[in-house]
């Protein structure tokens, strides 16, 4: 940064700088300060400055690394203090709720997933059940600092701007305010951040999973449903109100079964939880167990099973190939059912997309597994829920050093 920009010494600056160095942190993990003058463009002694005030709040601390036995001193290294500020996140799937507290830096301090019946779950019973495991867990964290905000994690279409589920078909939920239900049921005023759960899903594999370190990113979710998150030059794609990223819905047989959004032969009722086991000879409305059936059946050799998973992976292939003809991504990371089945299907899937996408885009791409596998959507809302604070941390350290003054 050139010095005159340093010299302004503005407040507009200053917030920048401490957003860029905290986003740092909470990304990467523990940096020494001349890493963090690499990767922020500050001076030294900006540096000095800034990891100091945020210190003093207690938002970081310096401390030597672990010594490795090489000869001289190592220089300390600037980590966040991820039981000082911290977020709740709370995900709900068609068949199970999950809650958990999480640090900055991404360190998940607790958490707790149930299983529920899969069907259409009452709202407010779904909301009491996520304020009842979130009352267990901060009972178990005494020490946690309140949380700064709440993201969540829901497989449906959601407006971004104030949380209102438009459509979640796996719940039977139709417009409900999701964000404002919580809300009341929590009797919180922090702020509540709601989106898909696959665009979370995709989130979280950028910033803590397959997709480190990658800037086109397709990620996609199989469930009884299927969810797509996409991530373009680094940043989520998310539509004119969030509800972008429906790849599910993609239109792809003419002939094809009813789909619960409404229309008819959509992507997931080929490549969904239902079909599968519908061609593996199964009860149509199992779920986790008879998945694990499929392909327990399937590595004992059952011509049935395999069969049941290669047409699933054709269809998954697809579906894949007219995506990537359209974002030409780098990377797709197969999360859900599609991670679990990875193994049965990579080679049709493989095959598909050589067969069917546009050759140059088709070079480029890897297909690979979720390494996050059920949690990521939970860990996404983590992320959307610390996202004002990384923004703009200067507004945090202000009302924190008032909360202090006021309690001294
Ligand atoms: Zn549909």
């Amino acid at each position: 940064m050139r010095p005159e920009i340093v010299g302004q010494r503005s407040e507009t600056v200053r917030r920048a700088n401490l957003s860029a160095i905290v986003r740092a942190l909470h990304a990467q993990g523990p940096l020494s300060r001349s890493e963090l003058v690499a990767q922020t463009g500050l001076t030294r002694s900006a540096i000095r400055g800034l990891v100091g005030e945020l210190a003093a709040h207690g938002v970081v601390s310096e401390r030597p690394p672990a010594p490795l036995g090489v000869p001289g001193r190592p220089s300390p290294l600037v980590r966040v203090s991820s039981d000082r500020v911290v977020v709740l996140a709370l995900d709900i799937a068609v068949d199970s709720i999950a809650v958990a507290l999480v640090g900055l830096g991404g360190q998940v301090l607790d958490v707790e997933r149930v299983d529920r019946p899969s069907g259409h779950l009452a709202v407010d019973d779904t909301v009491a059940d996520l304020a009842e495991l979130t009352a267990r867990i901060r009972a178990r964290q005494p020490a946690a600092e309140d949380p700064i905000g709440i993201g969540v994690a829901v497989v449906g279409v959601v407006r971004r701007t104030d949380g209102l589920v438009s459509i979640a078909p796996n719940l039977g939920w139709r417009d409900v305010p999701l964000g404002e239900r919580i809300a009341r049921g929590f009797g919180t005023r922090v702020p509540i951040w709601v989106a898909n759960d696959a665009d979370l899903g995709a989130l979280a594999e950028h910033r803590r999973g397959a997709a480190i370190g990658w800037d086109q990113v397709l990620f996609i979710c199989g469930d009884v449903g299927v969810g797509g998150g996409l991530i373009v030059d680094g940043e989520p794609l998310t539509g004119t109100a969030g509800y972008g990223g429906e790849v599910g819905h993609i239109p792809v047989n003419p002939t094809g079964a009813a789909c619960r959004c409404g229309s008819a032969g959509c992507w997931e009722t080929e490549v969904g939880v239902g079909m599968l086991l519908e061609r593996a000879g199964h009860p149509p409305g199992g779920h986790r167990e008879q998945v694990a059936a499929v392909l327990d059946e399937a590595r004992a050799g059952s011509q049935t099973a395999l069969g049941a998973l290669d047409e699933t992976g054709r269809w998954l292939g697809f579906g894949l190939a007219g995506l990537v003809n359209v974002f030409n991504p780098e990377l797709i990371v197969l999360g859900g059912l599609f991670a679990e089945i990875h193994p049965f299907v990579a080679r049709t899937v493989e095959g598909e997309l050589d067969r069917l996408a546009l050759a140059a885009p088709r070079q480029l791409v890897s297909v690979v597994p979720s390494i996050l596998e059920a949690d990521a959507p939970l860990l996404g809302a983590a992320e959307l829920a610390f996202e004002p604070f990384l923004f703009d941390p200067a507004r945090w350290l202000r009302v924190d050093g008032g909360r202090r003054l006021a309690s001294a």
